[in-house]
């Protein structure tokens, strides 16, 4: 794994308590937190890629309902994974981490402008933002890993499937978040 950049997913209070919520989310929280807490220690960047919609986006309006609206509370990462200074944070309206979000220019600019060259991915949900930002991702030519503890979806047949797919179509590595911290340090 070279210039790595962690990236999680959509963990804002909508996917975990609120308006689109579900119990598995809370499973990725321990694992999340000491996958950001080795990255900062490490220097490596951690950018939250976060939904902020608006109420007349088409995942609002044809697919989920109203969910992580630009500038609420539903909006906001949960407090247990709340982002730190040195943290990116930037702001999606569809699935994909990439679609007119200016990650692309950021990953490029990591590393001193070398770029970042691995993404890991963890956050919400597997078959879903996080297979669509594995695509982007793939797309431009990224190494990908996912955190197999690290990510959840809204059924045990959608995450199994999910990390199935990601590991099959985007040549994935799937490894635990204590797997990928040993490869960090
Ligand atoms: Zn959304």
């Amino acid at each position: 794994m070279e210039n790595k950049a962690i990236v999680i997913i959509d963990l804002l209070n909508d996917f975990v308590t609120g308006k689109i919520a579900t119990e598995r989310a809370k499973n990725v929280i321990p694992n999340l937190r000491k996958l950001v807490e080795a990255a900062r220690q490490n220097n490596i960047p951690v950018i939250y890629s976060n939904d902020a919609h608006y109420p007349q986006d088409v995942e609002v309006t044809r697919k989920w309902g109203e969910h992580a609206i630009k500038g609420t509370e539903g909006a906001k990462v949960i407090p247990e994974l709340e982002p730190k200074e040195k943290d990116y944070v930037i702001e999606k309206r569809t699935y994909s981490s990439f679609y007119e979000t200016g990650l692309e220019s950021l990953l490029r600019s990591l590393y001193d402008g070398k770029g970042v060259k691995t993404l890991v991915l963890g956050g919400l949900h597997t078959n879903i933002c996080v297979r669509h930002t594995a695509a982007d991702a793939f797309f431009r030519g990224y190494k990908i890993v996912v955190a197999n503890d690290g990510v959840e979806a809204f059924t045990q047949e959608d995450h199994e499937e999910g990390l199935k797919y990601l590991e099959y179509v985007y040549n994935a590595k799937i490894i635990s978040v204590d797997e990928i911290i040993k490869e960090i340090i």
